[in-house]
């Protein structure tokens, strides 16, 4: 099997340095076993997605030497492959037509929260008979009421998700697009995704994701979630902690080398060595030996690393 893995930005702004973290593990471990790296570009969020930021995403990537296999894919060029899963569900009764207005779904919510319950959708629609002719409608995945789904995550371990928690998920919007966690199903089994490595933001939305492979009758690839960058102080990697944009370091004059062995090094593990020739990390690089916990951005030590050089 030849392992592929995928980078998967959405262009809505620039590249992250905690998404050149993303890309350059995914990258790694792609390269150390010989397999390919691929580009998706999820501009599915028409209002928000820009060429200028594809272009940036893609320039950054290239100045820190992530090479990618083929051209990207554009997941808004891929609507009708979404579309046609949606349908394949809906045919098979595993996805339904949900036609609550929000002022129903808000009074279901509020009666919940009045009760003490968690407030999530009670599959009400699973059985609806009647709706008002022409009213607008979302595309509900029936999810399984009983039983556990487990993601095997190969840096944070097994996980479980009880399924009567996860409610029945809209996969159609009411204007016909597909939502995320069905294009990303799609798209990654079209790929041809065998590793899905990502930020550890994604996790919630795995056991969505496992459930939709299967329904759809395809095969979950392996996950691996990498844990966020934090700043020194524990919250989240901001600009007040340093530079967030990959731009900014090019502009500073950091070198590419010494950034990525920083970023390999954050939350990468690999005995005291703190300096890798790139053929050395492709060489290394394991998933196994990445931290569950957030990496600190540490400043002075990516300076070291920058001045090593
Ligand atoms: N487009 C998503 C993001 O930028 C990533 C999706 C994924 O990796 O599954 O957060």
């Amino acid at each position: 099997m030849t392992v592929r893995t995928r980078f998967a930005p959405s262009p809505t702004g620039m590249l992250h340095i905690g998404g050149a973290r993303t890309a350059l593990f995914a990258w790694l471990y792609a390269r150390h076993f010989g397999g390919e790296f691929v580009l998706r570009i999820e501009d599915t969020d028409r209002e928000r997605s820009t060429d200028e930021a594809t272009k940036v995403i893609l320039d950054g990537l290239a100045w820190l030497g992530l090479d990618w296999d083929g051209e990207p894919v554009f997941q808004s060029a891929r609507e009708a492959q979404h579309v046609a899963a949606v349908e394949k569900l809906l045919a098979q009764g595993k996805a339904y037509k949900c036609y609550c207005s929000k002022d129903e779904l808000d009074e279901m919510r509020e009666g919940q929260r009045e009760a003490g319950q968690k407030a999530m959708y009670d599959g009400r629609c699973r059985s609806r008979k009647e709706h008002p002719e022409g009213a607008p409608y979302v595309v509900r995945f029936r999810s399984p009421d009983e039983g556990e789904t487990w993601v095997k995550d190969q840096v944070l371990g097994d996980v479980c998700f009880p399924n009567k928690e996860l409610d029945d998920l809209i996969i159609m919007r009411t204007d016909g697009t597909p939502t995320y966690n069905l294009a990303v199903v799609v798209d990654d089994a079209d790929m041809g995704i065998t590793h899905v490595v990502r930020g550890s933001d994604h996790l919630n939305n795995t056991p969505r994701q496992i459930q939709l492979y299967e329904a759809l009758g395809l095969i979950p690839p392996a996950f691996a979630h990498i844990p966020l960058i934090h700043g020194p102080d524990g919250a989240k990697m901001s600009k007040r902690h340093g530079s967030v944009a990959i731009t900014e370091y090019r502009e500073q004059g950091y070198l590419p080398h010494a950034v990525n062995n920083y970023l390999a090094r954050l939350g990468w593990s690999h005995g005291d060595e703190e300096v890798f020739s790139e053929a050395q990390l492709i060489e290394l690089f394991d998933l196994a030996q990445v931290g569950k916990g957030a990496a600190r951005f540490d400043q002075q030590k990516l300076d070291w690393l920058n001045g090593h050089w």
